[in-house]
């Protein structure tokens, strides 16, 4: 057994340091950012020689665009959630639980975005390649972006399923996850992953760390995995552990190309969750005059919330798979977050709150916000006393 003294950090143990600028107002920032791939390898025949040799152009189709993801999680990842975030240019990685033909559906349409925006997610066994492998012959190039996700990235099945992926389809992005560690990192990109995902049981509906012990604090994770990723030439995703603009700022500013949102994406419309009233009798009194006689009743209150659960919990074990198979515990939890409407609010909150992140720390573009970026370590992140009592923005 061995011990690592180094301090490894969360989202709440930090804020970023604002410093001079010369940036006029928070509209001045460009939020949206373009990347080449490392291993994804586009090319197509275009013409033909006379001699009949094909020339082949790289057809780079350029990510480009603002780099927050929805999560593959039931009531986030879904078909209505990814065309209502493509058109801020904003990405999905839809539930692995969709049919063949739902996806061949979907993706085989006259809509860009799906082909931009929208990756579809698999685990790695024989039955998820098959499934994989009848999707992408119907869709063809339409499909560009894969998500091989697992909890746990460091197998070495895992690792042999993205270079087998990468081996057999040179034209896709492929996405790899979860891993927290520099050394595993590169590991996933030399075995062909463009982006890698970060994070272990940082999640708002996880309870791995609680059920193993394990996981490694979410800013340094990202932080560690990006310096990795980036030196060569690769990308990756800070999944989980976001609860507030604020953090999803922090991990942009840690490093992370892209950043992941389950439960912040959680409880709008677009997820389709069944939507849960609730009523609660309050301390007010409401006064009532009822002929010479005063009546009086509580008031009541009415609540709504939309249901949410992890993708390893009993729910979704229940839903998806027949129940939890008897040699492995739940690592998720269900829970009711309050029913937010239209996502579109939300996400102007998120990229309002970073915008003015870059603001103040200099950045006009989200691409410099790392640079520009020094966290200062801290007790108290902000101050709580009023939190219960809000009644409104
Ligand atoms: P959030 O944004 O809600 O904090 O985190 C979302 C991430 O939590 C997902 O992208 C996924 O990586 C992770 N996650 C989703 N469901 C589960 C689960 O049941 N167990 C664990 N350990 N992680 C989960």
């Amino acid at each position: 057994m061995r011990i690592e003294e180094d301090l490894k950090l969360d989202y709440k143990d930090v804020l970023i340091r604002p410093k001079r600028s010369t940036l006029g107002s928070r509209k001045e920032v460009d939020l949206e950012r373009g990347f080449t791939f490392r291993n994804y390898r586009p090319y197509v025949a275009t013409d033909v020689l006379p001699d009949g040799y094909p020339v082949v152009q790289e057809q780079y189709r350029h990510y480009r665009g603002t780099p927050i993801m929805a999560a593959n999680m039931d009531g986030v990842g879904t078909f209505e959630m990814a065309d209502k975030l493509a058109e801020g240019k904003i990405f999905t990685c839809l539930v692995k639980t969709y049919s063949i033909n739902e996806l061949v559906n979907y993706f085989d349409s006259d809509m860009p975005e799906r082909t931009d925006y929208v990756a579809m997610s698999i685990g790695i066994t024989d039955s998820d390649h098959a499934k994989f492998r009848d999707v992408y012959e119907q869709t063809g190039s339409r499909l560009k972006y894969v998500c091989i996700d697992v909890a746990n990235g460091y197998s070495s099945r895992f690792r042999d399923t993205v270079s087998e992926f990468r081996m057999m389809y040179p034209n896709l992005v492929i996405i790899a996850g979860n891993v927290v560690t520099g050394e595993m990192t590169e590991e996933l990109i030399l075995a062909g992953a463009d982006i890698v995902k970060v994070g272990i049981g940082p999640g708002s509906v996880c309870t791995t760390r609680i059920q193993t012990g394990v996981g490694y604090p979410q800013l340094s994770a990202v932080m560690e995995c990006a310096d990795a990723a980036h030196g060569l030439g690769g990308h990756i995703i800070a999944d989980g552990g976001c609860t507030c603009p604020g953090d999803v700022a922090k991990a942009f500013a840690g490093g992370a190309d892209f950043v992941m949102l389950g439960g912040m994406l959680a409880g709008h419309d677009e997820g389709g969750g069944e939507v849960i009233t609730k009523y609660y009798q309050t301390n007010e009194l409401i006064r009532e005059d009822v002929g010479d006689q005063t009546k009086e009743t509580r008031q009541v209150e009415e609540k709504k919330y939309v249901q949410f659960y992890g993708m390893s919990s009993e729910s979704a074990n229940d839903k998806h798979f027949g129940g939890l198979k008897d040699y492995r515990s739940s690592e998720g939890r269900t829970v009711l977050v309050p029913y937010r409407g239209e996502v579109a609010r939300t996400v102007q909150e998120i990229l309002g709150g970073v915008r003015s992140t870059c603001t103040y720390a200099g950045a006009l573009k989200l691409k410099q916000l790392a640079k520009c970026t020094t966290f200062v370590r801290c007790t108290q992140t902000h101050n709580a006393v009023y939190e219960k009592s809000t009644i409104g923005n």
